[in-house]
């Protein structure tokens, strides 16, 4: 059995091959964005190609919004192009069953049959990357809504009155303040109070704030910067109430979280939320823990997502 498995990212287009157990072989690609909507099935059946496999299912995590009906990648800030059909094009290169779903959605469904959330009823999955993400499997069952965009957790609104704008165009969305686009415009603001001249994370942005990055507002706080440990714990105060607010809604047993933000900073992330999370609670705390899976766990979603096709087929 040949399961193929799709992650389309704003930045990479990831694609591997695997059986019921496992991924076999991965590859990956920056994302096409200039060659128009067909851009990008052209260039996830090449890379299926590729694989010198005879695909027997596809299943794609995509980012969103998706409009699942129609098996497309909807208007995104990502893309110039209104609508990107996925589904219909890879059906007709390869005629096999192909599914796409919201990548967090697809992510928390390769933690529960491949991750952490084996055997786990209610478990949620966050990302925390260049955007902020989550997906959610309650009583069993994963949680898509009517659209497939469901739960859609980087636009709860923290602060209505907030003068971060989300990429939304919403205020005071919790993804305006955590996500790694956003978080640099947070941290100017938190440091327009701070005297940070000469300081190391000034240093670092080559004495221009509008030049800052996560990596470095991480790296300094790594190193002892006592602004970047201040803005990191202030995101990390932000990121403690958004938790809270999961917890306080889904009442999980398990909490997964990946993205880059969180794998490559892992240890400042976590016992941020986990020091604030106490005082927004009124569900009982879950157990929070990094995904084992890594940057794979869309892939597995995809994986898992392919293997059910499969068995419908056969
Ligand atoms: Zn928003």
């Amino acid at each position: 059995l040949s399961l193929v498995a799709v992650d389309i990212g704003a930045t990479n287009i990831r694609v591997a091959v695997g059986d019921v157990n496992s991924l076999k072989v991965k590859r990956s690609e920056v994302t096409d964005r200039l060659n128009g909507p067909e851009g990008v099935p052209r260039q996830i059946a090449r890379m299926i190609r590729s694989l010198s496999v005879e695909p027997d299912a596809i299943g794609v995590g995509s980012i969103g919004p998706l409009d699942v009906r129609k098996g497309a990648i909807g208007a995104t800030p990502n893309f110039a192009f209104k609508q990107i059909p996925i589904v219909a094009p890879l059906v007709e290169d390869f005629s096999v069953p192909v599914q796409i779903m919201n990548d967090c959605n697809a992510a928390v469904i390769g933690e529960h049959n491949y991750g952490a959330g084996r055997g786990i009823d209610n478990l949620f999955y966050v990302t925390l990357s260049t955007g902020l993400g989550g997906g959610a499997i309650v009583d069993g069952n994963p949680l898509n809504g009517k659209d497939g965009n469901a739960p859609e957790i980087g636009h709860l609104t923290l602060d209505p009155d907030s003068e971060l704008m989300c990429g939304c165009g919403c205020r005071g969305h919790w993804e305006a303040y955590c996500s790694g686009a956003n978080m640099p415009k947070f941290a100017r603001i938190l440091l327009r109070s701070r005297d940070t001249e000469g300081g190391l994370l000034m240093k670092m942005a080559g004495g221009d704030f509008e030049k800052l990055t996560p990596e470095m507002i991480f790296d300094a706080a790594k190193r002892g910067d006592g602004d970047a440990v201040f803005v990191v714990e202030e995101i990390g105060e932000m990121n403690a109430i958004g938790f809270a607010n999961i917890v306080n809604a889904f009442d999980p047993e398990l909490i997964t979280i990946g993205g880059s933000v969180a794998l490559n900073n892992s240890d400042l992330v976590l016992e941020a939320i986990k020091k604030g999370i106490d005082e927004h609670l009124i569900n009982r705390k879950p157990q929070i823990m990094l995904t084992p899976l890594g940057m794979d766990v869309v892939l597995y979603g995809g994986l898992a997502l392919a293997g059910k096709l499969s068995k419908g087929t056969s």
